[in-house]
C-alpha cells in the first residue's frame, strides 16, 4: 500500500502502569483473586450538563442501562476507591518517575500540577469520573524516520478492573482502581505502521529504563489513533504486544479504505488483529477541577530527578566489550552486571550465565536453580584454564541435576602431556587421516581439551 498517497497519520497514546502505592491514597498498587470482602452496587443517573445538551456517549452507555458491581478487597482498597472519602495527597513518589519519564521524552514542565476530574460512564470508575493532571508537553522523540512530537505527559489514576459482563450489570475490582499510571501521548507524526511500532517500542524502552513501571501483560496499554485522507480519526484501543501494531493498522487502513464515509469513532482489537466498533468517540473530554486534590508546584520537585541511562545506552556499551547484541539485550533485561567479571572474554562469561542455563532447562527439562557461586566457581576453573570450553557446559549440567562435581574429570589435559598423548594415538593409528586422529583424541579427551590446540598439534606432527 502507498502509505503517503494514502495520506496516513498515526498517533499513539500509551498507558503505563508505575511501580509505586496508589496514586491518591495508601493502598498497595496489586491486583489481587479470590471473593471480595464486599460488594457495592452502583446506577449512573444521567443529568443534562452544564451546556444543556445530552451527552451522546452517556446516552449510549446509559442506553443499556446497567448497573456496576465493585467487588472490595479490604487489604488493597479503602474507602477513597469506593468513593466514599476524598482523596489523599498525591503519590510524590509516583509522581516523581512521571516527571523522569516526561524529561527524557524531552518535554517543558507546568508550573502547577492540577488534577482534573474526566468523565468516564463506562462504571470503571466508582465516581464516574478518572483523575488525571497535566505534567509535561511539546516533547519529541528522535527516531529512524525523523522527530516524533510528544503532546503530552499525564499523571492518572488506572481505572476498575472488569471481571464480568453480563446482561443487566459490570462487575469490576477495584484493586486496580488508583494504580498510578503515565499517560504518554505523541502528535499523529507516524505515516508508516512500522514507524508507529519503532516509537512504540522506543517509549517502550524508555519506560522500562527507569526501573519503575510495572512488568507484564496488562501493566501497558496502547491505544492508536488511524486515519487516512478523507476519513476521520479512528481510535483503537487496548493493543497489547508491539509486534501486533503494524499488521492492525494495514487492517484498519484497508478497512478506512472501503468506508470512505466512515464516522470517527472508537474501535476494539479482534483476535485476528482487525477491529469492531466499540462506541462513540467522545467529544472534547469534559473535564472539571478536582477540588480535593491541592495543586503541586513542579519545579521542586525536578531538583530530586536521578539520572536514568537508556536501556539501549546500556545495550551498545556491552556490545563495544565484544558482547553479541542478544547477550547484551538479556544481560541488561536481568540487571547483571557483567563489568564484574574481572574476565578477558565477556561474551564467554555471558554465554555462561545467559545461554547455557536457558538450554541447560530446555534440553533436559530441568529448571535451573544455579546460583551465582556456581558460576564463579566455573568461571574461575575455565579461566584458570583448569578446565575446558566443553567441560564448563557439562560440569553446569551435573550441578543443576544436583551431582556432586569431580573437578579431577574435567582437568584439562595440556602442554607436554597433552603432545605425548597426542604422538602416541598417531604412533598406533598409522596412516590415519588427519580428522580421523582428531575424531579420536576428542573422543577420548572429551571435555578436557582445546580442540584448537589438539588440531594445532596433530598438524605439527602428522
Ligand atoms: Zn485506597
Amino acid at each position: 500500500m502507498d502509505y503517503k498517497k494514502l495520506g496516513l497519520r498515526i498517533g499513539l497514546e500509551i498507558h503505563k502502569q508505575i511501580e509505586s502505592h496508589k496514586l491518591f491514597c495508601s493502598c498497595p498498587s496489586e491486583l489481587v483473586e479470590g471473593e471480595p470482602d464486599l460488594e457495592v452496587k452502583r446506577k449512573l443517573r444521567s443529568v443534562v450538563s452544564e451546556t444543556g445538551k445530552k451527552d451522546e456517549v452517556a446516552g449510549f452507555e446509559m442506553s443499556k442501562s446497567k448497573y456496576g458491581v465493585y467487588q472490595f478487597f479490604k487489604n488493597s482498597c479503602c474507602l477513597v476507591e469506593l468513593d466514599e472519602e476524598p482523596c489523599h495527597e498525591i503519590n510524590k513518589d509516583a509522581l516523581r518517575v512521571a516527571l523522569t519519564v516526561s524529561k527524557m521524552m524531552n518535554c517543558e514542565f507546568v508550573d502547577e500540577l492540577l488534577i482534573m476530574r474526566k468523565q468516564v460512564l463506562d462504571f470503571s470508575n466508582t465516581s464516574s469520573f478518572q483523575r488525571t493532571g497535566l505534567i509535561g508537553f511539546n516533547g519529541y522523540l528522535k527516531t529512524k524516520n525523523g522527530k516524533v512530537k510528544i503532546e503530552t505527559v499525564c499523571i492518572e489514576e488506572d481505572a476498575a478492573r472488569k471481571v464480568k459482563d453480563a446482561k443487566d450489570y459490570i462487575v469490576y475490582r477495584l484493586d486496580r482502581l488508583g494504580i498510578p499510571l503515565m499517560e504518554i501521548v505523541t502528535a499523529p507524526d507516524m505515516n508508516t505502521p512500522e514507524q508507529a511500532k519503532e516509537v512504540a517500542g522506543q517509549i517502550g524502552m524508555i519506560l522500562k529504563s527507569t526501573g519503575r513501571v510495572k512488568n507484564g501483560l496488562g501493566t501497558i496499554r496502547q491505544d492508536v489513533n488511524v486515519s487516512i485522507k478523507g476519513h476521520p480519526r479512528v481510535e483503537i484501543k487496548g493493543v497489547q504486544k508491539l509486534q501486533d501494531i503494524p499488521k492492525l493498522i494495514e487492517n484498519e487502513v484497508k478497512r478506512q479504505i472501503k468506508n470512505k464515509n466512515g464516522k470517527s469513532e472508537v474501535r476494539k482489537v479482534n483476535s485476528d488483529l482487525t477491529t469492531s466498533y466499540m462506541r462513540p468517540m467522545p467529544g472534547a473530554a469534559r473535564m472539571y477541577v478536582e477540588t480535593d486534590v491541592p495543586n503541586v508546584r513542579i519545579k521542586p520537585l525536578l531538583k530530586g530527578l536521578g539520572k536514568v541511562e537508556l536501556i539501549s545506552d546500556k545495550t551498545k556499551k556491552l556490545e563495544e566489550k565484544g558482547i553479541s547484541f542478544e547477550l547484551a539485550r538479556e544481560l541488561v533485561k536481568n540487571g547483571i552486571n557483567i563489568e564484574d567479571y574481572n574476565y578477558k572474554d565477556l561474551n564467554f562469561v555471558a554465554r555462561v550465565l545467559i545461554e547455557m542455563p536457558k538450554e541447560i532447562e530446555k534440553r533436559f527439562e530441568l529448571k535451573s536453580k544455579l546460583k551465582e557461586t556456581d558460576f564463579d566457581e566455573v568461571l574461575e576453573k575455565y579461566f584458570g584454564n583448569e578446565i575446558s570450553k566443553e567441560a564448563v557446559f557439562e560440569i553446569l549440567v551435573e550441578k543443576v541435576k544436583g551431582n556432586k562435581v569431580n573437578y579431577s574429570k574435567y582437568q584439562v589435559v595440556s602442554g607436554d602431556d597433552l603432545e605425548k598423548e597426542i604422538k602416541e594415538i598417531i604412533k598406533k593409528h598409522k596412516d590415519a587421516p588427519i580428522n580421523a586422529l582428531m575424531g579420536i583424541v576428542m573422543g577420548k579427551y572429551r571435555g578436557k581439551v582445546d580442540g584448537k590446540k589438539v588440531m594445532e598439534i596433530l598438524k605439527k606432527n602428522v
